[in-house]
């Protein structure tokens, strides 16, 4: 068997768009399929403007920047997350606080980020683990009331929505990746969205992404020549990715359908093995949640079955990986003054999650094959 965890999906246009760009002449960023590619989000994410980035981490990045966090603010997010968006907040001097997750969704557990809440809490980074999230109309009413900023990290989330509306666009930010791992993929890339009205910040971050200037008031020909106006780095993506990402793009609806089948035949399969109690759980929709069906993951009663499990399924040429070194588990989260055990749902799933092959072009045959190559290692593990 060889069944990896990912493979690159293509739909086919991918070369007849980067043959376009290249020969339009303009491969720097800021043109026709970057246009495109803005446009497309936009729709989805009703409500917000869109501006492309060159990766989730910049997004990340960018928000925080825009959402003006200074030395010494404090901002909750999960410890479940990439070490982007702490860093996104450590890159402007604030101090990340890590908070725990719920066991059902692995997204922020709101009581634990209301007991984290102090007269330095300037803002609320909610993480959408595997496509899916905490209850965000909670969350915002929480971030209202205390008067705090949200930034949703929304890196695995496109697509997906919560109460009907898309995450991404609950907070006064959202933060996309296109990394090759995610479910529309432009190698590298990102995207921010920016809640309307948004004038004021809009202007920042189109400044900010065109290495402080006014780059883009040129383009669109409103001004003669461009210079210095602000704050900024470099963050608008080649035309060369966004033609790729156009072409995945238009395929995004078919992707997600050909993922929920893999998604919704997995749960079957896997849901009699919680039941029998051979596993402690594995990925949940919650009710007000459409995912995008980014991952599939089941979790074990404890790590080492997990590592074993783990190991007997790769030496079967099966892709199952591990996700995310808790945050405050990391040398990084020591040196900040946190130990495993203060966070403990975070530290459970650090430990006992295991995330199984799941792409988009996977066939039901190979997600049958994992789930009884699965079956039959863990009743060989508890001799049933
Ligand atoms: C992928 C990911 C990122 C980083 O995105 P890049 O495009 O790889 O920089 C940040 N946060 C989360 C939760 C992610 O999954």
């Amino acid at each position: 068997m060889n069944i990896p965890y990912n493979k690159l999906y293509l739909t086919g246009k991918e070369m007849l768009y980067l043959k376009e760009a290249l020969e339009g002449g303009n491969i720097a960023g800021d043109g026709v399929f970057d246009a495109r590619v803005c446009d497309f989000l936009e729709d989805r994410l009703s409500g917000t403007s869109v501006r492309s980035v060159t990766s989730g981490t910049h997004a990340l990045e960018l928000a925080v920047a825009l959402a003006k966090i200074c030395p010494g603010d404090e901002v909750i997010m999960p410890s479940y997350t990439f070490p982007s968006t702490a860093n996104a907040v450590l890159l402007r001097g604030g101090i990340p606080v890590f908070c725990d997750v719920e066991e059902e969704t692995l997204c922020m557990d709101l009581e634990d980020v209301e007991k984290r809440i102090t007269g330095k809490t300037k803002m609320l980074m909610p993480v959408h683990y595997g496509g899916v999230c905490c209850p965000m109309d909670r969350l915002v009413d929480l971030a209202r009331d205390r008067g705090l900023v949200v930034v949703e990290d929304a890196a695995q989330a496109l697509g997906s929505t919560y109460k009907e509306k898309p995450l991404g666009t609950w907070g006064e930010m959202g933060c996309f990746s296109f990394h090759g791992t995610k479910n529309l993929v432009s190698g590298e890339g990102g995207a921010i969205s920016i809640r309307k009205p948004n004038e004021d910040l809009l202007e920042k971050a189109e400044i900010y992404r065109q290495k402080g200037t006014n780059r883009i008031q040129f383009i669109k020909g409103e001004v003669n020549q461009y210079t210095w106006v602000g704050e900024g780095s470099s963050y608008a993506p080649s035309e060369l990715l966004m033609a790729v990402l156009n072409a995945q793009l238009e395929e995004m609806d078919q992707i997600h359908k050909r993922r929920s089948s893999i998604y919704h035949g997995y749960q079957q399969q896997i849901s009699p093995m919680v039941d029998r109690g051979l596993l402690r759980g594995m990925s949940t929709i919650p009710e007000d949640v459409t995912s995008n069906y980014h991952n599939f993951y089941v979790l074990f009663h404890d790590g080492s079955t997990r590592d074993r499990v783990r190991q007997r399924l790769q030496e079967q040429g099966i892709g199952a990986v591990i996700h995310f070194v808790p945050l405050h588990v990391s040398p990084m989260g020591a040196k900040l003054g946190y130990a495993p055990e203060d966070l403990p749902v975070t530290r459970m799933a650090g430990e006992c999650l295991l995330r199984l092959p799941l792409f988009t072009a996977m066939t039901m045959e190979e997600m049958m094959q994992v789930s009884k190559a699965l079956l039959e290692v863990l009743e060989h593990e508890y001799d049933r």
